[in-house]
């Protein structure tokens, strides 16, 4: 017999919990699915444990270029990675802990913990139970995609599920992948004190930033010492002195690397292979992303996908924001939809990254006539201050409209000044509304207006 629910959320991912949250709220019976770890991968294997590992990996960093500040450390600067991994299972496992003890006080819902299967459109069985309910909610998330090379699966690689295990220091860290994960694993291990290798498939890190964005992040990681490949098409993995030998092609040479350890960062897949969707009858596309309208709805009646299941987002934020959609549409009576967000997200390496709206290329593309500014980090007094020139920031505006188009801070705090320029792109303002705000000094924000008077057409 079926245990019968309001609604049933698979999954407890960064939309899962919260939607828990308004619809027990609103009166519903509500039954949670979890197979694995409370919170998903932001929280156990992702955002949160990384980035804390980050501020570890940037202490390190800190303190080696300590005598620069004018401050003296007498020894030299040593990692402890058992203390590191510690302190980030710390603070990881405070908000998996949060999100497990949350769901399982709340009024109204039932936890369930185990994989999930569907049975059909409205029937999941979990374990030996078969749950039904009107509404079902997917927020499966995904996981690493591990590519297709001859002896991968033969030696232990490493994910960014295995490297939140470690808790020592690789003497050669070899990653396979040159985009935002591997960016940030890189940088850190390097600051650790591992050596670092980055082999990336394609003429250029981070492909989907612009060139020079790209250049800056790859000059930023080589200054410290890592190494970074491109064009590199790898034909073998083997198992070499207690390590790993990658044989690849780099840009036309055939090269041996032998590192002590292989982390595999070459992509995201979405958990949807093994949830029964095709006895729901619920679409997917090509790659297996759940197929969802604005409104994240699938094509079964009573279905919806949210988070990187869905395919149309690979944050933290883009899944927050679709329970925001979910919730609003089902629950207030305001249609918000997926197509209103804009692109907004940061890469976490030292300096990091922020970024919204479209990139160079793409405004290009779109045929519009479009002014930027621009302005180095070494002309911006916040950072250099702080003794942290490296990189820049950047603003384009649509020429006619005046209405900002994109945006890359690429320095010191550029995850943070971002959102000055994001909110007015949502408030659907123009640029110069900024130039006319009081930005507070010394910040990198402050600069922010001042770029927008130097405008140049965009060629
Ligand atoms: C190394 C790394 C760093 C990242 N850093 C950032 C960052 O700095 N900022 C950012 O915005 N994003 C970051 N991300 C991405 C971010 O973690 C995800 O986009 C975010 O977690 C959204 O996930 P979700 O809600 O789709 O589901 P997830 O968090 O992946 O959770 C899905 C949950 O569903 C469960 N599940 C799956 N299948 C089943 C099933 N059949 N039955 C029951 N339960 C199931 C899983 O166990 C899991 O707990 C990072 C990702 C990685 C890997």
């Amino acid at each position: 017999m079926a245990t019968e629910f309001d609604a049933i959320i698979i999954g407890t991912g960064q939309a899962g919990p919260s939607l828990a949250g308004r619809l027990t709220a609103a009166g519903m019976k509500v039954a949670v699915i979890e197979r694995g770890r409370f919170g998903g991968t932001c929280v156990n294997t992702g955002c949160i444990p990384t980035k804390a590992m980050v501020a570890s990996a940037y202490a390190a960093h800190m303190a080696r270029r300590a005598a620069e500040y004018g401050v003296t450390i007498s020894g030299s600067v040593s990692v402890d990675m058992k203390k590191v991994k510690a302190r980030k299972d710390q603070i990881s496992g405070k908000s998996n802990t949060g999100v497990e003890t949350w769901l399982d006080g709340m009024k109204n819902c039932t936890v369930y913990r185990g994989h999930t299967r569907f049975e059909s459109a409205r029937e999941v069985r979990v374990s030996d139970e078969t749950l039904t309910a009107q509404r079902v909610f997917i927020n499966v998330g995904g996981r690493a995609s591990i590519p297709a090379i001859p002896g991968l699966d033969e030696i232990p690689y490493l994910t960014n599920s295995g490297m939140m295990e470690v808790d020592f220091l690789p003497a050669h860290l070899v990653i396979l992948g040159g985009s935002y994960i591997a960016l940030e694993f890189g940088q850190m291990f390097r600051r650790f004190g591992s050596e670092v290798t980055i082999l990336q498939r394609g003429p250029r890190l981070i492909e989907r930033e612009d060139e020079d964005v790209s250049t800056a992040v790859r000059e930023i990681l080589e200054n410290e010492g890592v190494t970074v490949h491109v064009n590199v098409k790898i034909t073998r993995v083997a198992k070499r002195d207690g390590g790993a030998m990658v044989s690849a092609d780099v840009g036309g040479q055939q090269q041996e690397i032998i590192g002590s350890h292989v982390l595999a960062a070459t992509g995201r897949r979405p958990n949807t292979d093994d949830l029964g969707l095709d006895k729901a009858g619920i679409e997917v596309d090509n790659r297996g992303y759940i197929a969802v309208d604005d409104q994240l709805r699938t094509n079964v009646a009573g279905v919806w996908a949210l988070g990187d299941c869905n395919g149309k987002g690979a944050f933290t934020h883009t899944s927050y924001n679709d329970f925001e959609i979910v919730a609003a549409n089902l629950l207030d009576n305001d249609q918000r939809r997926v197509s209103d967000r804009i692109t907004a997200y940061a890469l976490y390496i030292d300096p990091p990254l922020g970024r919204a709206g479209m990139t160079n290329e793409q405004i290009r593309k779109s045929g519009r006539k479009a002014l930027v500014g621009q302005r180095p980090m070494t002309r911006i007094g916040r950072a250099v201050e702080k003794g942290e020139t490296q990189g820049f920031m950047r603003v384009v505006v649509d020429a006619e409209t005046k209405e900002i188009l994109g945006a890359a801070v690429l320095g010191t705090g550029g995850d943070e000044a971002i959102h000055s320029i994001l909110d007015v792109m949502y408030a659907k303002k123009p640029y110069t509304l900024i130039q006319r705000a009081m930005h507070i000094h010394p910040t990198v924000s402050e600069l922010i207006p001042t770029i927008l008077g130097e405008l140049k057409e965009l060629t």
